[in-house]
């Protein structure tokens, strides 16, 4: 399975910034993503269109859109859908996002019919997971990792591409903040999620990808990604400058 590194621009960057930063991520690997490891930006809308043209030429790289509307059009004033998404050169997506769920109130039974209708519609589909820095501290990881896996994937069919479907562990805590979990942590959880997966998929969720995001950066991402059942990374901050994201996909 390759790695997935993908760069998560949040609300960062106009259209002409973004395709810049592309072009700039471009020439910092040589016109090339290393063997084994596929790139994923996710800029925000209206920047779609320049990181599509910075990176078409380059095989192992990818466009995302960090959010729709799981309906296929209609009167839902400020939203997209998936297949506009499509459109604009879109094959992957972003679901449950910690921001979405804790800044802008999105239910997990919300998220999961984003999960479902984007398959539908054809969009790989990433799902966010993850704890707070309070419900760790009450000994309920184990209980929120599983309620949002079960109801992100709630309305997934179990022959399932798993290819198509990804899980991004994000301990909420770790999001931003500088604050990195350790490799115990990490392992811990994508251990709990991919138990989760089989549980919820059979065989075909010892195949779904797990990425870890929180604080990764270049002085870490080695060490992360070397981990057991860490099959990429989700990145924020560090994702913004190419430099450091390139240092980041070539760890
Ligand atoms: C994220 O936004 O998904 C994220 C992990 O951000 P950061 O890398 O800045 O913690």
């Amino acid at each position: 399975m390759n790695k997935l590194m993908a760069a998560n621009w949040k609300m960062y960057k106009t259209a002409h910034e973004a395709g810049h930063t592309a072009e700039e991520l471009v020439h910092a690997l040589e016109g090339r993503v290393p063997a084994g490891r596929e790139v994923i930006i996710f800029p925000p809308f209206t920047a779609l269109r320049s990181v599509r043209k910075a990176i078409k030429k380059v095989p192992g790289f990818a466009l995302g859109g960090q959010n729709f509307y799981p309906s296929a059009q209609g009167a839902f004033t400020g939203e997209i859908a998936p297949e506009m998404l499509l459109d604009a050169g879109c094959a992957y997506a972003l679901a449950g996002h910690s921001e979405r769920r804790h800044i802008l109130g999105e239910s997990d039974e919300f998220v999961g019919e984003k999960v479902a209708f984007g398959l539908e519609c054809g969009l790989s589909m990433i799902l966010c997971v993850g704890e707070k820095f309070e419900e760790r501290q009450a000994g309920q990881l184990e209980a929120v990792v599983r309620r949002q896996m079960e109801a992100g994937l709630g309305g997934v069919a179990r022959d399932v591409t798993p290819d198509r479907l990804v899980i991004a562990y994000e301990p909420v805590w770790a999001i931003g903040t500088g604050l990195t979990a350790g490799p115990k942590e990490i392992l811990e959880a994508h251990a709990l999620v991919r138990k989760i997966l089989k549980e919820q998929l059979g065989d075909a969720g010892a195949e779904v990808c797990i990425q870890y995001g929180g604080s990764v950066k270049p002085e870490n991402a080695a060490e992360i990604i070397a981990l057991d059942n860490v099959d990429g990374v989700l990145v924020g901050g560090a994702a913004l400058n190419a430099d450091s994201f390139s240092r980041i996909v070539t760890a």
